[in-house]
């Protein structure tokens, strides 16, 4: 089993929002950083990552490493499925809970799933989200945070 969290801020500038592998058009602006934001598929990774003992996004996918500079999260994730494959394991499933006020996963939910699961080859991927009641930075607005936990099984 592996755990991975991530946090991105919304960014001051408009831009596009992915989370959860799709984009959310009208949800407001979109998540700084180095690749598109996508805090619910960089857990997923970080959570296969160290279910396999690949280490995390960082090591992997380096920030200097310009071949990954504006990757996808659905891009990222497909990567990672094939590195827990090279690395002899099979992916049991992986759970993601996104932290946030925006946007609201619920209507999206099965699409999010669909997208996720499909960038897995296949994998089960599900999808909650909550809210902080105000408190803290996704409570205030001011990001977007994911936590996700990975189950992989060695191949045998
Ligand atoms: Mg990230």
């Amino acid at each position: 089993m592996g755990v991975g969290t991530d946090v991105h801020p919304f960014s001051s500038e408009p831009r596009p929002l992915w989370v959860a592998g799709l984009e959310w058009p009208g949800e407001g602006h979109g998540l700084a950083g180095h690749s598109d934001g996508d805090v619910a598929a960089h857990a997923a990774c970080d959570a296969l990552l160290s279910a396999c003992a690949l280490g995390d996004l960082g090591a992997v996918f380096g920030t200097a490493d310009p071949r990954w500079s504006g990757a996808s999260g659905v891009a990222l994730l497909r990567e990672v499925a094939r590195l827990a494959d090279e690395a002899g394991f099979t992916i049991g499933n992986v759970s993601i809970q996104v932290v946030g006020n925006r946007p609201k996963i619920g209507r999206r939910r099965a699409e999010a799933e669909k997208t996720l699961t499909e960038a897995l080859a296949g994998a089960p991927v599900t999808l909650s989200a909550t809210t902080t009641d105000g408190l803290g930075l996704t409570g205030r607005g001011e990001g977007l945070a994911a936590i996700a936990t990975a189950l992989v099984v060695p191949a045998s």
